[in-house]
């Protein structure tokens, strides 16, 4: 499955801000935006204005690599998001929090999205106790995410844990830290997602 495999920091300062790309190294003070806030290239330092059409491509962009969805995806997801009833940008962040690799990052058992999405590739999810390795798998209410009783021991998800748990879990799961089990207890809402994302300009990106 394709994935963007080049240096993720350099996508945080193109998009000016923090995504949250790396884990606890994000929270630290040698975060790449903390020491160089400039966008990456010769021509960095000098942010233009955008126009309306630079401003909608610099969401999808944000969104997408937030999410770790390249575009061909992506807009398949924004396809599925109009057809379904609803408000399509909320649909289309809905569809990403789905996501299995989301919500095992979410319910804290990865620091960052890629390692969660590493974790799912690694067979060490289970969902409703079946092993399931596709980061993309769209989980439902009612769905329990667990990591595989075998793993649960393993240094890793001790490490992982350390980290992660202070992190508050979204209130569309709920989270049994000790068993390393969540459940999804709803479907999410457009305030359970906090990133400041404007989905809108994605969906007038789209719709020209
Ligand atoms: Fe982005 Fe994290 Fe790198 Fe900072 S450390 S630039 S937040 S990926």
């Amino acid at each position: 499955m394709a994935r963007y495999t080049g240096p993720v920091c350099r996508l945080c300062r193109r998009e000016g801000e923090k995504l949250f790309l790396k884990g606890e190294k994000c929270s630290k003070q040698n975060c790449a935006i903390n020491k160089r806030p400039t966008a990456p290239g010769q021509h960095g330092t000098s942010r233009k204005k955008l126009s309306e059409y630079g401003q909608q491509t610099r969401e999808k962009q944000k969104t997408k690599r937030i999410y770790g969805v390249l575009e061909r995806q992506f807009h398949k997801y924004f396809e599925t998001a109009r057809r379904t009833p609803g408000v399509t940008g909320e649909n289309l962040l809905r569809l990403l929090e789905l996501r299995l690799d989301n919500a095992v990052y979410r319910l804290g058992y990865g620091r960052s999205r890629t390692e969660a999405r590493q974790i799912v590739r690694h067979n060490l999810i289970t969902v409703n106790g079946k092993k399931v390795n596709i980061p993309s798998y769209q989980v439902k209410v009612g769905d329990v995410i667990q990591v595989r009783d075998k793993s649960k021991p393993l240094q890793r998800f001790k490490d992982v844990v350390d980290v992660t748990g202070s992190r508050t879990v979204p209130e569309w799961l709920t989270s049994d830290p000790e068993n390393l089990r969540g459940t999804v207890a709803s479907k999410p809402l457009r305030e359970h997602i906090t990133y400041d994302l404007r989905e809108t300009l994605i969906v007038e990106l789209y719709s020209k």
